[in-house]
């Protein structure tokens, strides 16, 4: 399959052959041709599977071929996205697949001054690429039109349900002609995901290129069992022993982000934080610094990492487990992407024990335990429970703004989960097999289940 049977035109296939693209990948050769015929589409499609292209394309040839009303540019396309860095890239795979087509395209997200975007809306532009939050600020500031808006794309649907944006998508949906062009991408189908396209789409296209729900193909994936006080100490030594140039690590916290950045720093590797409390210009700095390779190590929660792409990323560590077990699958995507072999590296304490039980029953793989030396998890040591920490990115409210109460309730114990509380021996400590609290097996126990892994 070439990209040319797709029936693209010339100037899309220009773009992507000087891109490197020399055949279209699975996504792109089931979503291009019933895109092309203006079906509406909801796309099951891990990260790195080049979802992006495979609607950017056929959007931009759509484009070309309805006639733009006389007189100023309007918004016939508008993407929405979950968040400020996939907001960015969709903005500029368009540009790059775009680049021999006279249409013109524009993103507005949060962080930023809303003046610039403003003045670009005002000389007109044909796609909008957007995060819900400052989208709707557009429009209580009469600043956006979208009420010509044909095709509606709703890239990482999912995530963007996750963080709380279903009311501001299902306010936007009201600004949008009901007669129009809508493409869902997913990559996990919750119930609420199958609800919002029953209302949404028509008679859509449905494709996947990967199983629903199953951890991203090429990605080895390990947990080391290990104690939560030790875990910087082991992080430094994979780092160090594994020569490992570039490596993205997740922290669920914002505070936790800085504070083992600033370790790693002290140990003597370059690192740097990402997340939702940095100004953008410190995010993009760091992204940029990390791609070049001036920074080796990239510290970030869940909603900073979202969408990045990072080409031939080879390891992620998961230092703290996510609470969401999706949000795994969306971590360790960001490696093995586009054909490239990753591996994805998970620091697992006591406490985490149910979270890793949530994840492998999710993902539907075992994933193989190996302890290093020394760092054997303490057996004495009883799980706590995890709390969401002061600084935790909400899922809910603009983004990353409000709080839930029950986080809020639980702000100020962050510092708990990063220390095991040792105890006196308790044959019930629970060994990383899953069992919560006080189901576990004995510590001895799991190192011998965990040696044959
Ligand atoms: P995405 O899933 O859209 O984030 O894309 C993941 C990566 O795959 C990006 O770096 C794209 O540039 C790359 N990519 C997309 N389409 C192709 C293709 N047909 N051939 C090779 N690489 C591609």
């Amino acid at each position: 399959m070439s990209f040319e049977s797709l029936g693209l035109r010339t100037e899309l296939l220009r773009a992507a052959s000087e891109k490197g693209y020399s055949t279209p990948t699975p996504i792109q050769t089931q979503a291009i041709p019933p895109i092309l015929e203006g079906r509406d589409l909801m796309g099951g499609a891990q990260t790195g599977t080049g979802k992006t292209a495979g609607f950017t394309l056929p959007m931009l040839q759509r484009l070309m071929e309805s006639k733009p009303q006389k007189g100023r540019r309007v918004i016939r396309t508008l993407v929405l996205t979950p968040t400020r860095e996939l907001a960015a890239q969709v903005t500029e795979s368009v540009r790059t697949y775009g680049k021999y087509l006279p249409l013109r395209s524009t993103s507005v997200f949060g962080g930023v001054s809303i003046r610039p975007q403003i003045k670009k809306l005002r000389d007109g532009v044909d796609i909008l690429v957007a995060t819900p939050g400052r989208l709707l600020d557009h429009v209580g500031q009469n600043t956006v039109d979208l009420s010509k808006v044909e095709i509606l794309v709703l890239d990482e649907a999912d995530r963007m349900l996750d963080m709380g944006f279903i009311h501001d998508i299902r306010k936007v949906l009201k600004l949008v002609p009901k007669q129009k062009q809508t493409l869902l991408f997913s990559a996990t189908f919750s119930n609420e995901i199958k609800h919002l396209a029953g209302d949404l789409l028509h008679e859509p296209e449905l494709i996947e290129v990967a199983q629903r729900n199953t951890a991203a193909e090429r990605v080895t994936q390990v947990v080391h069992p290990v104690d939560a006080k030790k875990k910087r100490k082991l992080l430094s030594k994979l780092i160090g022993a594994g020569n490992w140039k570039q490596v993205l690590v997740f922290a669920r916290t914002k505070r936790n982000c800085d504070r083992l950045a600033l370790a790693l720093v002290k140990d003597g590797l370059d690192a740097a934080a990402i997340h939702g409390g940095k100004s953008q210009g410190a995010r993009t700095k760091a992204l940029a610094h990390f791609k070049s390779g001036k920074v080796r190590v990239l510290v970030a929660t869940d909603i900073a990492a979202r969408g990045l792409d990072i080409s031939q990323l080879p390891h992620v560590v998961n230092y703290e487990l996510p609470h969401v077990p999706e949000d795994y699958i969306h971590r360790i995507g960001r490696t093995g992407r586009a054909g490239h072999e990753g591996e994805a590296v998970s620091l697992v304490c006591i406490d985490e024990a149910k979270l890793l039980k949530d994840i492998e029953r999710l993902i539907k793989i075992d994933i193989p335990k190996v302890i290093i030396e020394n760092f054997e998890p303490d057996p004495t040591i009883k799980a706590q429970p995890i709390t969401m920490g002061r600084q935790q990115q909400p899922r809910r409210g603009k983004g990353q703004g409000a709080k839930k109460p029950s986080q809020r309730r639980q702000s100020g114990s962050g510092k708990k989960q990063a220390n095991g509380n040792k105890k006196k021996p308790s044959p019930s400590s629970s060994p990383y097999k899953g069992r919560s609290n006080n189901q576990g097996r004995s510590g001895n126990r799991a190192r011998q289940q965990s040696s044959h892994a």
